[in-house]
């Protein structure tokens, strides 16, 4: 008797049999195979894990499975185990860890076949007089064709509004043609434009990485910023591509822009696929596909692209590693990076770790010795690094939070013809509304927070749940007229530069003013331009931007980061100054960094910017270590959250007290809490956590996937909402 063990798409940790379908060959089965099967009352898309003789469940009640999908398995089996490995290590069902893994249409079933991809052109001959005047479609979907001589697809077509059941008419008519696309041969030039002759330290980073190109090896390359990190990655790149083999390239979630990929594109005449969040769901699956096939060979993506399949795996590059982005922060909280290591070592091949401000994790792991550790520590071409200097604003005068010190030197920037950027962490008007005859402040309903004030559109906002309303004339408390924000954030900073330099551009950069398509290209290209103008904005613009004309680059508000509640807080706060500040001076002209603070004493801040980040690191490693935190031991939070107040902490606190009791505590594995989380109320829920630690991962993990076991058969637990998280970003 064979069953099939499916992962099926549901939120429990286990995997469920079925029979074979009808008239299935089970000698043919291959695991990772996509399964239609039975489930509760509809059909779900399972993935074959393997066929098996027995099972715990009663063989009559068994169901059978609807339909094999597959011959061969969607995910190559590398990849199958790399799933399978991190829905494990993540504590998530198996089930969805496919689901994410793999791209939408394939989730729903659709077939797994590459088609080389198909495109239409006009024919040589077809011209618009061929159409009557009145089949107006037609004529568009010419018009079309004619805009595209070199090809386009359907789906491209039907993204520009054409509609694609007209092709076959202009295809009877002789007017239009399909056709394979062509992708260039292998003895072509790979190369568009000629590498960057490298400088020393550049050199003896490639020099190292193409000693180990053919094996499993995690390079660290912490390069300050505008060292030429990029180029190192295109350099390897080159490297891979000559050997027949593919590179992945993964960049943060705002990093992914058209000037990245098209940097790439200046460089390599190949098949580049990049998976950006524009793409529909048939694009996806097609660079998916012409991943898996060898055709696309240099891939770029953001955190999700990690499961994406290589026919001929040859690096994987993660630029900016220390980037949140590539942790899940829901659902599947996974780590991009981690798993690119595991991936890396599964696939025996090097992968580089790119960043000024790396990761402590990694920086441990590469002072421990275990990631080879490169380092560039000059800017590349003719750029110095810029002059930093902390304005003390403690008893100064200031003009919307600008000091006299910064807006002077603003002015003589711009003056001399040159960009300056204004970075503050807040967007909106004000973080505050607030009553000045009663105290009453604009709170949240639903969150333990102030709602932001937005002047463009005017509202009040909270930027925790996302809940908005109108801003009252009136105080809600007394009545009284004299509503005032508190307080700016990047609209108010934004008014207060136009006002004090009136012949400038201000251009604003958060999240507000580029939600519009082609807003941010719209301001790059007025950046571009090289004209003298103020950018204002949030962490957009810290990151990956090369703006060769910015020689200021202005702090305003970074000082909270220091004394942040989460233990990662300051790490976070040293990488963003840096990040920020490594905008200024990255062309010839010599950049400046401003940053205004109330702690121009604080140790930290000083180590960071007199020594450098590696010193400061060294330096906050040595707190984590004296802590027993990350990454000297190894973490984990069980978050819970209820409607009402204190029962999730309860819960908790009940479920900690069963399990000591039930000595399901392994030596080793420790507990604290539970506490509320630090924002305990959230879009309505009431939150508590628990934070589970120990030096051993395997203790850890075995705990871990008991606690799942017995919080799944718990009744208490479905009055809850809980969820784990294996090394958190954030405990908030
Ligand atoms: P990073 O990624 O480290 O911040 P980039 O790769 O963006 O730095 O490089 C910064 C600038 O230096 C870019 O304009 C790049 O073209 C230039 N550059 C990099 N390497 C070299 C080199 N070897 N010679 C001259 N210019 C270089
Ligand atoms: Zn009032
Ligand atoms: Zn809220």
């Amino acid at each position: 008797m064979s069953i099939l063990r499916l992962a099926v798409p549901s939120p429990l940790r286990r995997l469920f049999d079925y029979l074979p379908s009808e008239g299935c060959n089970i000698d043919e089965l291959k695991p990772g195979v996509r399964v239609r099967a039975p489930f509760g009352n509809r059909d779900l898309i399972g993935i074959l894990i393997e066929i098996t003789e027995t099972s715990e469940f009663d063989l009559n009640k068994l169901k059978p499975a609807k339909e094999i999908l597959d011959t061969e398995p969607p995910l190559p089996q590398h990849l199958f185990k790399i799933t399978r490995w991190a829905a494990n290590y993540y504590q998530h069902p198996e089930g969805d860890a496919f689901q994410q893994s793999l791209p939408v249409l394939l989730r729903k079933g659709h077939p797994c076949e590459y088609q080389h991809e198909i495109l239409w052109r006009k024919t040589a001959s077809a011209s618009l007089d061929q159409i009557k005047a009145n089949a107006s479609r037609q004529r568009e979907l010419l018009n079309l064709l004619i805009e595209h001589p070199n090809g386009i697809s359907e789906d491209a077509i039907r993204a520009e509004g054409g509609q694609t059941q007209n092709l076959k008419t202009l295809e009877a008519k002789g007017l239009a043609e399909s056709f394979h696309r062509e992708h260039p041969a292998h003895h072509v030039d790979m190369l568009h434009e000629a590498p960057l002759s490298l400088n020393k330290e550049q050199h003896e980073c490639l020099k190292k990485i193409n000693a180990n190109i053919n094996k499993f090896s995690v390079f660290l390359l912490e390069g300050v910023t505008g060292s030429g990190k990029t180029e190192v990655y295109l350099q390897t790149i080159e490297k891979t591509l000559t050997e027949g083999k593919q590179a992945l390239v993964l960049v943060p979630e705002i990093g992914l822009t058209p000037q990245t990929i098209s940097r790439f594109k200046k460089r390599f005449n190949v098949p580049i696929v990049a998976l950006h969040s524009n793409l529909t769901d048939r694009q996806r699956l097609d660079a998916w596909l012409q991943a898996r096939e060898g055709v696309a060979k240099i891939i770029i993506g953001t955190r999700s692209a990690i499961f994406t399949p290589m026919a001929n795996p040859g690096v994987v590059i993660i630029d900016e590693e220390h980037d949140t982005s590539f942790k899940q922060q829901d659902g599947f909280r996974y780590s991009a990076r981690d798993i690119a290591v595991y991936r890396a070592k599964e696939e025996q091949i090097p992968i580089i770790l790119g960043s000024a401000t790396p990761s402590l994790e990694s920086m441990h792991n590469a002072i421990n010795g275990r990631f080879y550790w490169l380092k560039l520590t000059q800017r590349a071409g003719n750029s110095t690094p810029p002059k930093f200097q902390l304005l003390d604003i403690r008893q100064q005068n200031l003009y919307e939070g600008l000091s006299e010190p910064l807006t002077g030197s603003i002015k003589k920037h711009l003056e001399a013809g040159n960009q300056v950027l204004v970075f503050l962490n807040r967007r909106g008007y004000s973080p505050t509304l607030t009553c000045h005859d009663c105290g009453w402040i604009a709170d949240c309903e639903r969150c333990d927070a102030h709602m932001t004030l937005h002047r463009s559109p005017p509202r009040l906002h909270c930027h925790h749940c996302d809940h908005q309303q109108s801003i009252p004339a009136t105080c809600p408390s007394c009545n009284s007229h004299q509503l005032k924000p508190v307080g700016a954030g990047t609209e108010r900073t934004e008014q207060a530069l136009q006002q004090l330099f009136p012949d400038f551009p201000v251009i604003r950069v958060d999240r507000d003013s580029t939600q519009k398509k082609n807003a941010m290209h719209e301001i790059m290209h007025q950046v571009n331009t090289g004209k003298p103008c103020l950018l204002v904005g949030t962490q957009m613009l810290a990151k990956g931007h090369h703006f060769p004309k910015v020689t200021l680059v202005a702090i305003l508000n970074a000082d909270s980061g220091l004394f942040s509640s989460d233990f990662r807080g300051m790490e976070r706060t040293a990488q963003l100054i840096l990040q920020v500040a490594g905008r200024a001076g990255r062309s010839d002209q010599p950049g400046e960094v401003l940053m205004q603070t109330y702690h121009a004493d604080h140790p930290t801040l000083l180590t960071l910017i007199e020594n450098g980040y590696s010193a400061f690191a060294q330096e906050e490693l040595h707190n984590r270590r004296i802590a027993t935190l990350p990454p000297y031991t190894h973490y984990a939070l069980l978050r819970a959250e209820a409607p009402h107040q204190g029962r999730a902490e309860s819960f908790l606190g009940a479920l900690r007290q069963q399990l000591e009791d039930d000595l399901l505590l392994p030596e080793h594995v420790h507990w604290i809490g539970p506490f509320p989380s630090n924002m305990e109320k959230r879009a309505g829920m009431h939150r508590a956590q628990l934070m589970i630690y120990g030096q051993n991962r395997k203790s850890l993990h075995h705990l871990l996937s008991n606690l799942c076991w017995y919080l799944e058969q718990n009744k208490e637990a479905r009055k809850v909402r809980w969820s784990i998280d294996v090394d958190p970003a954030d405990t908030f």
